[in-house]
């Protein structure tokens, strides 16, 4: 279902009312977590000012260790749901397990499946029997034929809602987070009729070489990005180091908008 075969023109996704596919570059930004209602919604109006269409941030977190901090839960939802309504900026936040893939389909206007569940099965089928657009992303260890599968997992129980993302991939270079696989757009382009958008932000894990990062996706064909901002990344709880502060996230799409003519 998700091959170019099954269905040979470019898919359109409509989130909230923003559409991701061919022609419709789409710029998603905020920080990797809401910490504060204050922290979400300076980002919100800073990136919404920048050019950003699409509100993202983390209320359920997957971080590697238990003690680090988790997120907000349903009070993040509630606090993105707000800031929704302040800017008109519909919202993508990640659903970490099955179990609260309900409420955060309440909040959200696309539910984020992580790196680490991307091949979770029962929560890749749960997600496939609503209709809300899926932000599947690339697993660190996973192959583009994977991915694919595992977006097939979600169109198969009936939601062709799905836009893909690279995030970054492991490998034996350890001067950056990830290994950023852009070659995988083109390719991805290439079997898939799905968008893909990509995530510099933890494909670099480093947020000086974001900009370049994005620029290059934007070459190689991807249908938008996901970038991580920060009001004062020094102080974010989790990602600061890769985190554009709102000066840099609005240079960089000065940038952007000239080479891709976005609009905003
Ligand atoms: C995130 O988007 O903040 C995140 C945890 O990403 P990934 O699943 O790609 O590591
Ligand atoms: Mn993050």
């Amino acid at each position: 279902l998700t091959s170019r075969e099954f269905r040979l023109e470019d898919s359109v996704i409509e989130v909230g009312k923003v559409p991701i596919g061919p022609g419709k570059f789409v710029v998603m930004a905020g920080p990797c977590a809401v910490e504060s209602e204050k922290q979400l919604m300076e980002t919100a109006n800073r990136v919404k000012e920048a050019g950003a269409m699409i509100l993202r941030a983390g209320a359920f977190k997957p971080r590697t260790s238990p003690y680090s901090f988790q997120g907000l839960g349903e009070k993040g939802l509630k606090i993105l749901a707000k800031a929704r309504e302040e800017t008109g900026m519909p919202i993508v936040t990640e659903a970490l397990g099955i179990e609260e893939l309900p409420l955060v389909n309440e909040y959200a206007d696309m539910i984020q499946i992580g790196a680490r569940n991307m091949q979770n099965f029962r929560l890749l089928e749960a997600a496939g029997r609503l209709r809300k657009p899926i932000l599947l992303k690339r697993g660190m260890m996973s192959t583009v034929d994977e991915l694919l599968m595992s977006a097939e997992y979600i169109l198969s129980q009936g939601n062709y809602n799905v836009v893909l993302c690279e995030r970054g991939i492991r490998t034996f270079e350890s001067a950056t987070r990830n290994t950023l696989d852009l070659s995988c757009v083109p390719l991805v382009k290439k079997q898939s009729h799905l968008p893909i958008v990509v995530d510099p932000s933890h494909g670099t894990g480093r947020s000086e070489l974001v900009p370049a990062m994005s620029f290059a996706a934007l070459a190689a064909g991807a249908d938008g990005l996901l970038i991580e901002v920060h009001p004062n990344p020094i102080e974010a709880l989790s990602d600061g180091p890769q985190s554009q502060d709102p000066a840099q996230f609005s240079s960089m799409m000065a940038e952007l908008k000239k080479i891709a003519g976005l609009k905003g």
